[in-house]
């Protein structure tokens, strides 16, 4: 098979990480896929996320990827959600304390909201929502959880966002303790691309039928 027969899909995002990240994951159960970032597309602009759930604002993205190249594409959305706070700061993970805030400022923010909360109520967990749509709309949509507990203090120096504030009682480490073997085995990221590989099959055979 060449390059030329590979069927490309774009996944809706510039960070390199999580290209990297996915396609890893995809390539090992489908060979005969390529995956292309949104870096390869400058002429696409931001999408706004305006969706009020993670499947919404993931399948904004896909959708519109999907739309404007001709070409299957993959969104992800993901954030932290406590359930003492109703949920929040959910969608909002990322401008939690304001529209340009620092992931500093965003834990800062959390733990003052949490002062006062104990025990079972600091419960909270890591989403992680992934959709595929075709340029036909057709929809394939996963999710992954990792429950866990918002701790007192941060602690931990890997991983990014709120990690370092995320106790995980199971393995009696915060996020941002663990290796990325760790974390990738038991995230929200993690369980979601491995829904994801295993309906792939299905969702491909639509992929195909598209392009007859
Ligand atoms: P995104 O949708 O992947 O861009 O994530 C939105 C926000 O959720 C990030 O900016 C982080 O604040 C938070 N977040 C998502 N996944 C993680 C994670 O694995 N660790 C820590 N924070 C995360």
């Amino acid at each position: 098979m060449t390059l030329k027969d590979k069927q490309i899909i774009v996944l809706a995002s510039r960070n390199k990480g999580k290209i990297q990240e996915i396609s890893q994951i995809l390539k090992s159960v489908l060979p005969d896929i390529q995956v292309k970032g949104l870096d390869e597309f400058p002429g696409i602009g931001d999408i706004p996320e305006t969706g009020t759930t993670f499947e919404e604002n993931a399948l904004i993205k896909a959708r519109t990827v999907a739309r404007l190249t001709g070409l299957p594409a993959i969104a992800d959305d993901s954030g932290i959600a406590v359930p003492a706070l109703g949920g929040d700061p959910g969608v909002y993970s990322a401008r939690y304390a304001g529209e340009q805030a620092t992931d500093q400022e965003n834990n800062h923010k959390l733990l003052e909201k949490m002062k006062n909360t104990s025990g079972k109520n600091r419960r909270a967990a890591f989403v992680c929502s992934m959709v595929a749509v075709t340029p036909d709309d057709h929809i394939l949509s996963v999710r992954g959880e990792w429950p866990g507990l918002i701790a007192e203090s941060p602690r931990g120096t890997m991983g990014f966002g709120y990690d370092p504030i995320f106790f995980d009682p199971e393995l009696g480490l915060h996020a941002a303790e663990m290796t990325p073997e760790q974390k990738n085995s038991r995230s929200h990221r993690g369980k979601a691309l491995k829904h994801l590989a295993a309906d792939w099959p299905g969702f491909a055979q639509k992929i195909q039928k598209t392009e007859k």
